[in-house]
């Protein structure tokens, strides 16, 4: 399979999509909100700064979280394709992706952008904070996450457009529709 970048606001349902995609198509999944999370558990020094901007519902310096990408690239197996879910959110972010792609003679594949109104989001994650309790899933953040998604992040659609990447898929309400949608993209794909 081909790399896909999911591209979405917070509880636009990249997660979700993902674990379907890569049950369908066998591919591999780098979630950096989950990589953010599992050193936080653990108690790293990465897992301790990461913590400071999560909480305030900001995003982690570029550098670093490109740093922290290109390693878990490289742990997993090559050939298969990964699903990059939060991965870029700035132009930055991009650019250094393209690069550390083309390096070791790879390319973006993909994006496939969900795109679901504000209202829907912010039940999803106050529900979500009821199922998981992210302390991040609290209205004064998710607030905050929503206001750096269209400063920083939501300006990458165009980016991703100029790119010839760029695959939109809107929430009409039901998620097995929005996932045949996906789905039926994908499978020209494989
Ligand atoms: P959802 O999981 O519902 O899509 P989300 O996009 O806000 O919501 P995550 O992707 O799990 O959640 O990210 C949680 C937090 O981790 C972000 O608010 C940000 O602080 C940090 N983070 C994750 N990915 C990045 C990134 N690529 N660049 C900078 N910070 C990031
Ligand atoms: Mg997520």
């Amino acid at each position: 399979m081909k790399n896909i970048i999911i591209f979405g606001a917070p509880g636009s349902g990249k997660g979700t999509y993902s674990d379907e995609i890569v049950n369908r198509y066998g591919m591999g999944h780098i979630s950096t909100g989950d990589v953010l999370r599992g050193e936080i558990k653990n108690g790293t020094e990465l897992g301790k700064i990461a913590q400071g901007y999560i909480d305030n519902g900001q995003l982690i310096p570029d550098e670093l979280m490109i740093n922290i990408l290109a390693k878990t690239y490289d742990e997993l197996p090559a050939g298969k394709g990964v699903i990059f879910d939060g991965f870029p959110r700035t132009i930055a972010q991009a650019e250094a992706l393209k690069v550390m792609l083309a390096e070791r003679g790879h390319d973006m594949g993909i994006m496939v952008e969900l795109v679901v109104d504000e209202e829907t989001l912010m039940a999803r994650l106050l529900n979500r904070a009821i199922e998981q309790g992210r302390a991040d899933d609290n209205e004064e953040t998710i607030k905050k996450r929503f206001a750096v998604y269209h400063s920083q992040t939501a300006p990458l659609s165009e980016w991703f457009e100029k790119e010839g990447m760029r695959n939109v898929f809107t929430w009409k309400g039901d998620k097995d529709l929005m996932l045949s949608e996906i789905f039926a993209l994908l499978d020209t794909l494989k």
